[in-house]
């Protein structure tokens, strides 16, 4: 599959691709720990991961360790401010140590390729019904500055995976706003309140033609983690607002 990216991270993926070329290591890296990766290959046979670790570029230790994160399906209702209830977040995983590292790595270190490893999870997570009932899919949007610094919004990545995957149409139906002080804060170490608060109207419906095309329609809303729902929440009542008829939440991982 094709990843959207920016520029830059483009040119940055060719420049490091041409130096491995001119400058072969004697050894491949993992890409997740930076242990030599080429074990692996002497015999020393660690199956590979149930969702294909292997072909990441993942050393046996983390090969061994992708194949134990275990699919656990759950769902949690998570509260809306309005009189519209809830919304229910169907989450994959628990967010275990080894998937912690494998998200901020697929979030923060450029390894993109992890996307369709999230994917495979979340297509043998989800339930079927759900999927069955929704229309299109949403993705939870990053800021500019956010995918500029990090060269892609690997949501906006996972989102396209599922859509592919599922045959349904992304729509970027949300844009998500700076605050003042230009970065909105990272949502990860914030008490639920704190969270609430600095996430009010930090997501807003995207242009017109997009908001149109929510109108009475089912949407799948796609994240990474939640943890109290807060985003979620924020992202379905502004969905909601766009005339949605159902908005329900698919995520990789929930914190426990
Ligand atoms: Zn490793």
């Amino acid at each position: 599959m094709r990843y959207q990216m920016t520029a830059k991270f483009w040119w940055r993926q060719q420049a490091n691709q041409l130096l491995n070329w001119i400058f072969p290591g004697e050894d491949a890296l993992c890409v997740v720990c930076g242990r030599p990766s080429e074990l692996g290959k002497s015999g020393n046979n660690i199956a590979d991961g149930q969702h294909g670790a292997s072909d990441l570029g993942m050393c046996p230790f983390c090969q061994q360790e992708a194949a134990s994160c275990t699919v656990n399906a759950a769902v949690q209702n998570v509260r809306l401010d309005h009189r519209r209830g809830f919304v229910a977040v169907h989450s994959c995983v628990s967010y275990e140590q080894f998937l912690r590292t494998l998200i901020r790595a697929w979030k923060y270190d450029g390894l993109i390729q992890l996307t369709e490893w999230f994917g495979q999870i979340m297509l043998s997570a989800l339930p079927q019904a759900l999927i069955a009932r929704c229309d299109l899919i949403v993705p939870v949007p990053a800021t500019r500055d956010r995918i500029q610094k990090r060269g892609y919004d690997h949501i906006r990545l996972l989102a396209a995976c599922l859509s592919d995957a599922y045959g349904l149409p992304l729509i970027d139906g949300l844009c998500r706003v700076q605050t003042d002080q230009g970065f909105t804060q990272s949502q990860t170490a914030k008490s639920a309140l704190a969270r609430r608060r600095g996430l009010k109207n930090a997501y807003v419906l995207n242009a017109p033609l997009q908001t149109a095309m929510l109108r009475r329609k089912r949407l799948l809303l796609i994240d990474d983690i939640v943890t109290t729902g807060s985003t979620i929440a924020t992202c379905a009542q502004a969905l909601y607002q766009a005339g949605a008829a159902t908005v329900e939440g698919g995520v990789i991982a929930r914190v426990m």
